[in-house]
Formats: structure tokens, sequence, C-alpha cells
């Protein structure tokens, strides 16, 4: 996609830290970092979000997260590893090119999960009453 930063990025028209690559993905460095080692694994063919990713390119993404957090504990020293994706903007998404986050993690990082909300039971089973039709 012509004017994707990150399609950009796969072709070497703009710059990056590339840690790895393969048929399927490239993965490189975040510019912003949340801590050294941040790497971002995305699909060589585009798609926007996890929505529109195929099953292969699903299946390489996180074959190739679990390769890259394997390296960041061993080599960096990262004493946890997030693998985190965001999809749309509502969940934080900015850059429209289908990607993966690798976070090493410091015990001593300072970084806090998000808190739940005190859902009632009542209402975590009506969810899931919502979902699961979907998924059978
Ligand atoms: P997201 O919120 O999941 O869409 O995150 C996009 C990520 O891309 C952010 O963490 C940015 O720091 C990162 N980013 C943006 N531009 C570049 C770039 N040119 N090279 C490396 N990482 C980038
Ligand atoms: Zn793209």
């Amino acid at each position: 996609m012509d004017s994707c930063l990150f399609c950009k990025i796969i072709a070497g028209e703009v710059p990056s830290t590339k840690i790895y690559e393969n048929e399927q993905v490239y993965a490189f460095l975040d510019i912003n970092p949340v801590n050294l080692g941040h790497t971002l694994v995305v699909p060589k063919k585009h798609s926007e979000n996890i929505y529109d990713i195929s099953e292969d390119g699903t299946s390489a993404l996180i074959h190739a997260g679990k390769k890259i957090a394997s390296a960041l504990k061993k080599e960096l020293g990262a004493d946890g590893v997030n693998l985190i994706m965001n999809n749309e903007r509502a969940a934080g998404q900015i850059i429209f090119h289908a990607h993966l986050h690798v976070v090493p993690r410091l015990a001593a990082d300072g970084f806090h999960h998000w808190k739940g909300k005190g859902f009632s039971k009542e209402e975590i089973e009506k969810a899931g009453d919502k979902i699961r039709p979907h998924l059978n």
C-alpha cells in the first residue's frame, strides 16, 4: 500500500532497525520503545489489523513473536515479555498496518496492567452468552 509507513519500511524506502525477517514477516525496533528491545513484528503483506490478516499471516506473526520473545529474554535479560496487538483506534492503534508489539519487561520497570472495572458476575456471564454462538 503506497501511503503506508510500515509497507515503506518493509520495502526499505524508510529506514528501520531490522532485527529479523522471513518470507512472511519483518521485525524491527520501535522508534519510541517502552523498554530497550521493544520490537514490532509486521506481516509483509499489507493488512490493516487482526480482522483482515490471513490465518497464515496470523500464525507467522505469533511464531515470530515467540522467537523474538525468547531472544529478548536470553540476550537482553528481560524478566518478562508482553505480546500486544492494538486493533482499531479505540484500542490504541495509530499505525494501520497490522503489527505485534513484543515488549521486554523488567521486574522494576514500573508499568502496570489495566485494572478491572468491577463488572458483576451476571454481566460477565451475559457477555459470554453473546460471544459464544459466534465461535461455534
Ligand atoms: P500502535 O499504537 O500499536 O499503532 O503502535 C505503533 C507503534 O509504531 C508505536 O509504538 C510507534 O512508536 C511505532 N512507530 C511509529 N513510526 C515508527 C517508525 N518509523 N519506526 C519504528 N517504529 C515506529
Ligand atoms: Zn502497509
